[in-house]
């Protein structure tokens, strides 16, 4: 078992170890990745202890973890165990406030829940039953909110939701501006569904129609650009919303028989069907190197088998879940989804000596990305020649190639905002925030100052750790200030807000070429940032064929998670 830190063990404490009716933890790090492998390996027919050996080993070791709901309930009654569901909203009450009651008992378990509120027909259109004018989807979000801000997940967390409208909605507008005064509606990320329709509008600066949903008929016809503005405008000053490309999203549907694929989860790496869940896993890139010759290396060996370990736990998964509702349970099964995914990665460009913002980063993103894609189809095609294709196989997109899978979707790469803590690692695929940083609202102000472990051993290898060096660290979160430092060293250590918008989305297109869900990224942007470059960003993330993007200029919500230590 490797050694967790305080982080990890205050994390671990407060949410995801077993506590007895007083409240007081009862069991230890190292028992509860037995708890969980004991669990996960309960479908295994053959070799069962092999297995609970195998997962129980890359667990200890932080190489792999599974989403926190696994963490959590794994062996528990009733376990749920999946981080990500999307929930359908018709245009009924009885539709909405069904919903609304199975995201409440979703996020009691530890899940986030995405919707798409398109249907809902727009504010002050008739309703015909009492004569009365609907209040609009936007009215009905906020109750949804509301509620999530009550069900606090039994202690664990606070619920999460992804609220969708599409941009040819009525009501887009309000949508849009609904997060405005940075108090409301702060359990929901939002996201404009847009559409190669409405880009081209933007682009042509010519007029774009808004359909009323329940008439289909033209409500208004406004400025593309204007429309366009107004996003930019909102996320410029709080962060939301972000943009999913509905398009590039079912461009790359791999079971369109099944229809058209119209929401994400709330961190936008698992594109569902409604009353669909997945469940994802992460590999800990920072434990997958080998010390040879003085330098670290890749070992691309023992990362295809943390792969394919990965790939049979989160299957396992699939088949041991206890699911919220028969109907999720019946769409979850017949597609098989999952998302293993990674973390650590900007820790590994240290430990190779490579600059994010360089060349060099993107190619061996592409090149990692795409082996660890082949590694996982293989992984799942021979889990399909054990154990069966995913029923609606045949008609899929690998049904017509004739290559045999367990699952529709294999790779997801997702926050791990709090699984990275536990492993003690960077976040995904994010650059460093900062080379020291407090972590603020996961810790319920338990904070701890914290200086990257990773970055304190490369240089100390380098022979460049000192105290006054430390100090500046400490004060500023970064090396800027350090004068005797060489230019390219500093730049193996450049933090989020010094990385140019440019490569935070390169990364995300490098590593979504390979990704059959999508890649969670926030491109962390300086506070000084402007809204052209807002909307370059957003456009080119449009251009780069990405299925969604989200900014976050530094300081623009109330309580940010990571906070550069001199500004607590
Ligand atoms: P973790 O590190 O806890 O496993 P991630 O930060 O990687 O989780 O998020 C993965 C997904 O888990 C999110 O997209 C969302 O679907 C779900 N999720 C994350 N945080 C929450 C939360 N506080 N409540 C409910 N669901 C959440």
């Amino acid at each position: 078992m490797e050694v967790l830190t305080k982080n990890a063990i205050q994390i671990l404490e407060d949410r995801y170890l077993m506590k007895n009716n007083e409240g007081v933890v009862t069991e230890t790090a190292d028992a509860l990745f037995k708890r969980v492998a004991e669990y996960i390996c309960g479908c295994e027919k053959k070799d069962s202890a092999k297995w609970s050996k195998a997962f129980y080993k890359v667990m200890s070791e932080l190489k792999f973890l599974p989403n926190s709901p696994t963490l959590m309930n794994a062996g528990c009654d009733h376990a749920q165990l999946s981080a990500c569901f999307v929930l359908p909203v018709e245009d009924s009450l009885e539709s909405i406030f069904t919903t609304l009651k199975n995201a409440a008992l979703i996020h009691q378990s530890g899940g986030g829940t995405g919707f798409n509120f398109s249907a809902v027909r727009p504010k002050g259109d008739l309703i015909n039953s009492s004569k009365g004018q609907s209040s609009g989807p936007v009215s009905f979000m906020k109750i949804y909110d509301a509620a999530t801000e009550y069900v606090k997940q039994g202690g664990k967390r606070r619920g999460a939701n992804m609220g969708i409208l599409n941009v040819d909605h009525p009501d887009i507008e309000e949508f849009i501006m609904s997060k405005s005064d940075k108090k409301s509606i702060e359990n929901f990320n939002l996201s404009v569904g847009i559409s190669n329709a409405f880009m081209k509008a933007v682009e042509d600066d010519s007029g774009w129609q808004l359909i009323n949903p329940h008439t289909q008929k033209i409500a208004r016809i406004i400025s593309a650009k204007s429309l366009w503005e107004l996003m930019v405008q909102e996320a410029w000053k709080t962060g939301d919303p972000g943009l999913i490309f509905i398009d590039a999203i079912n461009d790359s549907n791999t079971t369109p028989d099944l229809g058209r694929i119209q929401a994400t989860n709330p961190c936008g790496e698992v594109p569902l069907f409604d009353n669909e869940s997945c469940n994802l896993g992460s590999v800990n890139l920072s434990r997958i190197t080998i010390f040879k010759n003085g330098k670290y290396e890749i070992d691309w060996h023992e990362l295809s088998r943390i792969i394919h370990i990965g790939i049979r736990f989160l299957d396992n998964v699939i088949t041991l879940n206890h699911y919220p509702l028969p109907e999720i349970k019946i769409s979850t099964l017949h597609s098989r989804r999952i998302g293993l995914g990674l973390m650590g990665w900007a820790e590994l460009l240290i430990l190779l000596n490579i600059p994010y913002a360089s060349k060099k980063a993107l190619l061996l993103a592409e090149k990692l990305m795409k082996f660890f894609q082949r590694e996982s189809y293989d992984a799942s095609e021979k889990l399909a020649l054990e154990r069966g294709t995913f029923p609606s196989w045949k008609l899929s997109t690998f049904g017509t190639s004739n290559r045999k899978m367990r699952n529709a979707t294999c790779n997801s790469i997702a926050p791990t905002g709090t699984i990275s803590v536990i492993a003690n690692t960077s976040y995904s695929i994010e650059p460093l925030f900062a080379l020291a940083y407090r972590r603020v609202g996961i810790l319920e102000g338990k904070i701890q100052t914290e200086i990257n472990a990773v970055f304190i051993k490369k240089m100390k290898m380098l022979n460049l750790w000192n105290s006054p060096i430390k100090k500046i660290v400490l004060e500023s979160g970064n090396l800027n200030g350090c004068n005797n430092i060489p230019r390219k060293i500093k730049d193996i250590f450049t933090t989020g807000l010094d990385i140019p918008w440019k490569y935070h989305l390169l990364h995300q297109k490098a590593f979504q070429k390979y990704t059959d869900n999508a890649v969670s990224k926030t491109i962390n942007l300086p506070e000084q940032t402007s809204l052209r470059d807002i909307s370059d960003i957003y456009k080119t993330a449009y251009k780069y064929g990405l299925k969604g993007i989200t900014v976050y200029r530094y300081g623009s919500r109330v309580g940010q998670v990571l906070q550069k230590c001199n500004v607590t």
